[in-house]
């Protein structure tokens, strides 16, 4: 019956009829992260999560399952020892900690209803009715939260400074310009948990004493903008957007910009300037955002990862928030695993988790029996690490990998094996940045285009000794001398990649593969 359902229906989220019909409830919800083993279907109250659901899968859920309340096993995750009957219980959930990601794939994603009963909105109402201004930043900069677009700038502190700016007028920005290849982490928590990242930029605005905010969204993000919209107008129907919010006399309006897909849009001069109509091109810095952002005044600017963590450091408190995660970063982050690695999808761990921890216990390895090789973090910014001790072991945090030059960026982790080449991959990325440069500054607008000439060359087997030190030299250039983090970061790879994977190069070079 749920087959023929859905086969007239097009697909399980249209069959209203169920709810009429059988009492059961269809919801809308967002991704449960286990992409590999995707469709997922998930049965309240039981906790039963069924993978690689199949359309003749579904008579046998139904039977069995809503009417009867018995597991289908051959749908459950099981290796040689048993079969995990539960989400919590599967390997690839196991090791995470949900917090940021908590409503995702468990939530009506569409109903602000079922939001506030989840305590949507507390963290807000408890800020408006108990909290000064000054309070709400020092709460956030005392929970150590820092900032996971990239940059790890500690939050309370930006927001602090963004209050003592004289400016009556001040702006909140999200940045959900989501560029880095590999990466779904923002794309997720908007689709699937829009109210949490509203809820933390109401109470930034509440904080600095902002009125309007605006959500910088992909436009190759559809679901996320719709869901969105739908959010913000079931907020305003609530009382909880507009004028006079709870009889509290704080006002504040919530806009959607989409953004038409150019990566330097993410950096954040070149998104306010690309909000207030202008081409979205980086500026010298300073003035920084806090003083002088959109339209000219004071902005706090941060993703979306960093507004959605907002809610529980001010339910919860700044201690309750630091027994997650390390000393120097607190809290958990959110990776999309890619690449060579069995357990494909979007994951939430403690910061301070090792990288062996993530690929291996999460990930559960390299498929076909492969050797992993290595780990390329944080987008085309980021650098490649490698395969031994000192790199499986370490502890992901924002200073740890800044130390061997790779950086948690937003969180995109592509994983690879022993069959990948080192400089293809450098070729690859640079390839990208080459391409999204904006072309304002010199060192980046050319740099990387002679990088990927020499890279190109070297691929094709026709490269040399000489070359792999010009490269080098151009890299180290790029990086001390262009205008914004686009380009400064844009030589990491190849940094990276020629510090651990020399003998590689050499390979292309010498032998001239
Ligand atoms: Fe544009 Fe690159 Fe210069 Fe940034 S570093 S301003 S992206 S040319």
């Amino acid at each position: 019956e749920l087959s023929r359902l859905i086969r007239e229906n097009g697909s399980l989220a249209d069959v209203d009829l169920l709810k009429e019909e059988e009492g059961t409830s269809v919801k809308k919800s967002g991704c449960h992260g286990f992409c590999e083993a995707g469709p997922l279907v998930r049965i309240e109250p039981y906790n039963y999560l069924y993978l690689k659901v199949k359309l003749e899968d579904c008579e046998d859920i139904f039977k069995q399952t809503i009417l009867n309340g018995e597991p289908v096993e051959r749908l459950m995750y099981q290796d040689e020892k048993k079969v995990y009957k539960t989400q919590e219980e599967i390997p690839f959930y196991h090791k995470q900690t949900r917090l940021v990601l908590e409503n995702c794939g468990h939530m009506d994603a569409e109903n602000i209803q079922e939001c506030i009963a989840r305590g949507g909105y507390e963290a807000f109402s408890k800020v408006l009715r108990t909290m000064e201004p000054k309070d709400v930043c020092k709460l956030i900069q005392d929970s150590g939260l820092r900032g996971r677009g990239g940059g790890g700038y500690v939050t309370g502190k930006k927001w602090g400074q963004v209050l003592s700016q004289p400016n009556p007028v001040k702006y909140i920005v999200c940045n959900g310009d989501e560029g880095d290849p590999g990466a779904f982490m923002d794309r997720s928590m908007m689709e699937g948990d829009p109210h949490k990242v509203i809820e933390g930029m109401l109470i930034a605005g509440y904080a600095v004493g902002a009125h309007t905010g605006y959500i910088y969204v992909r436009a190759e993000y559809p679901m996320a903008v719709e869901r969105l919209k739908l959010a913000i107008s079931q907020a305003e129907e609530s009382g909880l957007l507009g004028e006079n919010i709870l009889g509290s006399g704080f006002d504040f309006d919530l806009h959607i910009n989409k953004g038409a897909g150019a990566f330097v849009c993410g950096e954040g001069s070149a998104l306010t300037a690309s909000i207030e109509g202008d081409r979205g091109m980086p500026r010298v810095k300073p003035p920084r955002t806090v003083e002088q952002g959109l339209f000219g005044c004071p902005t706090v600017l941060n993703n979306v990862e960093t507004f959605a963590n907002v809610p529980f450091i001010i339910t919860n408190g700044a201690d309750e928030y630091k027994k997650y995660g390390t000393k120097d970063s607190p809290g958990t982050k959110a990776f999309a695993l890619t690449g060579n690695v069995v357990n494909t999808g979007l994951i939430e761990v403690p910061m301070g988790t090792t990288l062996r921890e993530v690929i291996f216990d999460i990930g559960g390895g390299i498929p076909d029996g492969k050797k992993f090789k290595a780990v390329q973090i944080g987008g085309p910014s980021g650098g490649c690490l490698t395969f031994d001790e000192r790199h499986l072991d370490l502890p992901l945090s924002f200073d740890s990998l800044k130390k061997v030059g790779a950086m948690i960026g937003s969180g995109g982790m592509v994983v690879m094996n022993e069959d990948t080449c080192m400089v293809e991959v450098a070729r690859f990325f640079m390839s990208f940045t080459q391409r999204e440069s904006c072309g304002k500054c010199i060192p980046c607008r050319e740099g990387t285009k002679r990088m990927l000439e020499i890279l190109e060359k070297i691929v094709a087997g026709n490269g040399t000794v000489e070359d792999l030190d010009l490269l080098k030299d151009i890299a180290d250039t790029v990086k001390n001398t262009a205008l914004c983090g686009l380009g400064k970061t844009s030589a990491n790879p190849v940094l990276s990649t020629l510090e651990y994977f020399h003998d590689e190069y050499l390979a292309h070079v010498v032998n001239k593969i």
